[in-house]
């Protein structure tokens, strides 16, 4: 079998500095984010893994993206006021989303199954289990500093003999408390739970939070949106704001942005006509 761990410290609070979330809704988004790490770690090719917990309840949308280059960023959609911590009362009767968008490719994988469970660790377990991957479990905490998590995969090929490790290491990885999870360092934690188990520990990976918005994806957004729409707004408002829902960022354009947008398509469109 295999095992992962996270820590997110600085990567998550860049999460939490750019929005305001309430308590209940921000264990939530810290789980899936550890969630999102460990999976992604798991995943070998040039790309993005997202994650996304779309919720019928007052809580709308969770989604968290990793990508190969261990950058990660994470936003909601919610309805005030959120009453309570229950993951169920929260996203109702929703659904789990995993996209999976390598670079390469032009087609992206994804897979859709109903929300089951308690909690994010049991909603991902049974996604893992819907979609026939690995025997997968997971423990996932998260508060305002840090976000945890575990992860347990039974390796394909086990016989029968296996069936024991994968009962032992499951029964002591149960006995992690969402505390010890949360601050204790992972070497301790590790030896807490297996120091009487042949493990093996690979080289840690550094995680960081990055937003892969720009202006200029944006400009190609409003290009998309055509210029008749684009001016419309321009007049009722004076300026187009457009403002990324991961990092919270403001892009502004004003008329004379907004002529450049339009004027530089029709260069390169001409330019495209001559060739
Ligand atoms: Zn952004």
């Amino acid at each position: 079998m295999r095992g992962e761990i996270v820590h997110l410290d600085a990567t998550w609070r860049a999460v939490l500095e750019r929005h305001a979330y309430p308590l209940a809704l921000r264990t939530l988004l810290g789980e899936l984010m550890a969630a999102a790490a460990l999976l992604s770690s798991t995943i070998k090719f040039t790309g993005s893994l997202i994650m996304q917990i779309q919720g019928s309840g007052p809580v709308k949308l969770l989604v968290v993206e990793c990508t190969s280059e261990q950058t990660m960023r994470a936003t909601a959609k919610w309805d005030e006021p959120l009453a309570g911590a229950d993951f169920r009362a929260l996203v109702g009767n929703g659904r789990f989303v995993m996209t999976i968008a390598p670079e390469e490719a032009k087609q992206t994988y994804q897979g859709v199954v109903s929300l089951e469970g308690a909690d994010v660790a049991r909603a991902l377990e049974h996604y893992m289990t819907t979609s026939e991957q690995l025997e997968t479990r997971l423990w996932l905490a998260a508060d305002a500093e840090h976000a945890a998590g575990m992860m347990l995969q039974r390796m394909p090929g086990s016989s029968g003999g296996d069936c024991d490790t994968w009962s032992r290491a499951v029964h002591l990885t149960q006995t992690v408390t969402a505390n010890e999870l949360l601050k204790l360092p992972t070497r301790e934690i590790i030896h807490r739970l297996y120091h009487q188990e042949d493990i093996r520990l690979f080289e840690s990976r550094v995680m960081s939070f990055r937003c892969s918005c720009s202006r200029e994806r944006v400009v190609n957004m409003l290009r998309l949106l055509g210029r008749d729409e684009v001016m419309s707004v321009l007049e009722e408002r004076g300026e187009v704001e457009v403002n990324c829902e991961f990092c919270n960022r403001h892009y502004r354009f004003d008329a004379v942005d907004a002529e450049q947008i339009f004027a530089a398509e029709v260069v390169t469109r001409a330019r495209k006509t001559r060739h």
